[in-house]
């Protein structure tokens, strides 16, 4: 399970949604790359949905929707599957959804 982020490989910065360019470096050099959790920094709580921020080692910070009892510090396992994610992980952790970012309108046509 992973959610496909972008890498500079100049500069090693890691973004979310892909960028045209690295915001830190200006770097063209961008390649996806699959991180596989994160951990909780903030929750918010609407109704039985979860709504966190998510921090990847060493970055980007990562939207998710989590289903569950989770909390600050916790790890999660991070999917861009929506069928996947309130499934219990083989590794016991919680699941977190994060949305793909799309696709730019030239390649979906
Ligand atoms: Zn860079």
């Amino acid at each position: 399970m992973s959610v496909i982020v972008q890498n500079c490989r100049t500069c090693g910065g890691q973004w979310f949604p892909a960028r045209l360019m690295c915001p830190r470096c200006g770097g063209a050099d961008l390649a996806p790359v699959g991180v596989e959790r994160g951990v909780v920094e903030q929750l918010t709580h609407l109704g039985d949905v979860v709504i966190a921020s998510v921090a990847c080692d060493p970055e980007p910070l990562l939207v998710a929707r989590l289903h569950g009892t989770v909390a600050v510090g916790d790890v999660v396992e991070l999917t861009d599957r929506p069928d996947a994610f309130d499934r219990p992980d083989a590794s016991g952790r919680p699941v977190a959804f994060v949305p793909p970012s799309g696709r730019s309108r030239e390649e979906s046509s």
